[in-house]
């Protein structure tokens, strides 16, 4: 079952990439995934994560570091995937 990143505040609870959550589900509020982890990452819905890819402003991801996985899931062309995850 997929783990979403879900957002804060008034729509607390609501995955980001806009699936209805189902109650079996288990959901992290976004600002506190440990994404950093890439075991953990795995677990996380893929779409999730490319919403949480797209969030990222381009002032953002100039500030990462070139090894840093946002920014490599933000450059890669979207119809290279799979196996980016
Ligand atoms: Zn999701």
């Amino acid at each position: 079952m997929p783990l979403h990143l879900t957002m804060t505040g008034v729509y607390a609870g609501t995955p980001i990439c806009g699936a209805a959550r189902e109650p079996h589900d288990e959901g992290v509020h976004m600002i506190y995934a440990p994404l950093d982890n890439p075991e953990w990452r795995a677990k996380v819905c893929p779409d999730c994560l490319k919403a949480y890819v797209d969030s990222f402003e381009p002032e953002e991801l100039a500030g990462l570091p070139d090894d840093h996985w946002v920014k490599q899931a933000a450059m890669k062309p979207s119809d290279e995937q799979p196996g980016l995850f």
